[in-house]
C-alpha cells in the first residue's frame, strides 16, 4: 500500500533523445517560441536586476503592472501578473472549479486547460469545433447548471485558428454572468489587426470575463516566465488569494519592463514571423500538404493523403535529415497533423527542403 494522490501521474514527456545523427545543430520547432535572443536592451536590463538580487521582486509587480496598463491603455489596478499565462490560467481554476464543477473548452482546445482542470478536480467537458475552429453555438450549447469556468484560446494552440471578434462577442454577451469567461491571448499579436486591444475592449465592461496574456510568444521572452491578465475589478484580490506571493522574479519583471520599452523592434519581429508564415505555407502548400491556416507563430499542417504513420515518419525525418524538433499532434482528431513554430527565414527553408525530400523519396 502507498500513499495515493489525488491527481494521475503525467510522465515526464519522451523526447528525442538520441543526438542528431549527421551532426547537424538542432533547431527546435516544438515549443512555439520565436527564434531570436533577447534585444541588448533587455539583456542590459536583467544585468542590471541581478546586481540587486538580494531583494525580493515587487510582490505585485508594481512597476510591470504600471508599464503594461501604460501601453495596453488599461488600469493598472485591473492586471494581475504571473509566472507565466500558465499560472494564471491555474489561479483561475483555483478560485472558480471544485470537483463536481464544469469547465467548458473547445474539442481541440490548448492542453493546459484540460490539466489545469484535472489539478482541481473539476470535470472537464469539450464542445465540437467546425474546421478545427471553436463554434461559438457549440460553446453556448454546452453550458449547463454546473458550468463554471470557460476557457477559448484565441487564436488556439494546437490549431492556430482563432475567432473573429464578432464571434467572440457573441460568446462573451451569451455567457451566463455566473460563468467566469477566459480568453487566452496567447498568440493575439499574431492575429493581426490590433486584435489583443480589440478583445481588451470587449473584456473591459464584463465582470465575468478575464483576458490573459504572455511575454513567451511575440515578446520572445519564453524562459523569464511572465504572463498576465486583464480581469474584472472584483476579481483581482481573489486571484491574489489564490496566486504564491512572489511568483514573478525580479529578473523576470525587470526583463518584461524593458521589452515593453522595445515595443517597436519587439514589433518588427512579429512582422517577420507572419512574413514567414504566408511564405512557408505558400512552399507546403505546393508540396500537396493541407496547411491549416494560422494565425499564430506555428502552423498545423499533413498530407492530404497521408497517414498518422505516415507524419510519424516524416517527423523522425526532420530531425534525422535537417535536425528539426516538431511536435507531433497526437490529440485524437488531430494524429495525422505535425505542427512547428516558424523559425528564421533561413531553417524556415531547410525545413521546407526536407519535406520536400520526404516527398520525392516516397513517390
Ligand atoms: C504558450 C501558450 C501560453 C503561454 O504560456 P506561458 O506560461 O505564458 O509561457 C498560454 N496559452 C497558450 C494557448 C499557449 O500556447
Amino acid at each position: 500500500m502507498q500513499p495515493q494522490p489525488y491527481l494521475a501521474p503525467i510522465p515526464l514527456r519522451g523526447r528525442i533523445s538520441r543526438t542528431q545523427p549527421r551532426g547537424l545543430p538542432v533547431v527546435n520547432m516544438g515549443f512555439n517560441e520565436l527564434p531570436y535572443p533577447p534585444l541588448e536592451s533587455l539583456q542590459e536590463a536583467l544585468r542590471e536586476a541581478l546586481g540587486q538580487a538580494q531583494s525580493y521582486g515587487s510582490p505585485h509587480c508594481d512597476a510591470l503592472r504600471d508599464a503594461l496598463g501604460a501601453q495596453n491603455g488599461l488600469s493598472a489596478e485591473r492586471i494581475v501578473c504571473g509566472n507565466g499565462s500558465e499560472e494564471i490560467l491555474d489561479v483561475i481554476a483555483r478560485c472558480f472549479a471544485r470537483p463536481g464543477d464544469e469547465v467548458l473548452i473547445s474539442e481541440y482546445g490548448y492542453i493546459q486547460f484540460a490539466l489545469t482542470t484535472h489539478r482541481v478536480g473539476a470535470t472537464l467537458v469539450k464542445a465540437p469545433e467546425r474546421n478545427f475552429t471553436t463554434q461559438v453555438d457549440a460553446m453556448l450549447a454546452a453550458i449547463t447548471g454546473r458550468t463554471r469556468l470557460i476557457y477559448v484560446a484565441n487564436p488556439n494552440n494546437p490549431t492556430g485558428t482563432m475567432l473573429a471578434v464578432s464571434e467572440l462577442q457573441r460568446l462573451v454577451r451569451a455567457v451566463p454572468p455566473e460563468v467566469v469567461l477566459v480568453v487566452d491571448l496567447a498568440y493575439g499579436e499574431f492575429a493581426g489587426g490590433g486584435y489583443p486591444a480589440r478583445v481588451h475592449d470587449l473584456a473591459a465592461d464584463h465582470d465575468n470575463v478575464v483576458v490573459t496574456r504572455t511575454f513567451s510568444k511575440a515578446y520572445g521572452l519564453a524562459g523569464l516566465r511572465v504572463g498576465w491578465c486583464h480581469a474584472p475589478a472584483w476579481m483581482i484580490p481573489v486571484l491574489y488569494a489564490a496566486r504564491g506571493m512572489g511568483t514573478v522574479n525580479a529578473l523576470a519583471q525587470a526583463g518584461a519592463i524593458a521589452a515593453l520599452a522595445e515595443q517597436a523592434a519587439i514589433d518588427a519581429r512579429v512582422a517577420e514571423i507572419l512574413s514567414e508564415r504566408a511564405r512557408i505555407s505558400g512552399a507546403l502548400g505546393q508540396l500537396w500538404l493541407e496547411v491549416v491556416p494560422s494565425q499564430t507563430n506555428f502552423m498545423m499542417a499533413r498530407f492530404r493523403d497521408g497517414s498518422a504513420e505516415l507524419t510519424e515518419r516524416l517527423v523522425e525525418a526532420l530531425f534525422d535529415e535537417g535536425g528539426f524538433v516538431v511536435n507531433r499532434t497526437r490529440e485524437a482528431g488531430l494524429e495525422r497533423f505535425f505542427r512547428f513554430s516558424l523559425h528564421l527565414p533561413e531553417n524556415n527553408d531547410r525545413l521546407v527542403d526536407c519535406v520536400r525530400e520526404f516527398v520525392e523519396r516516397r513517390a
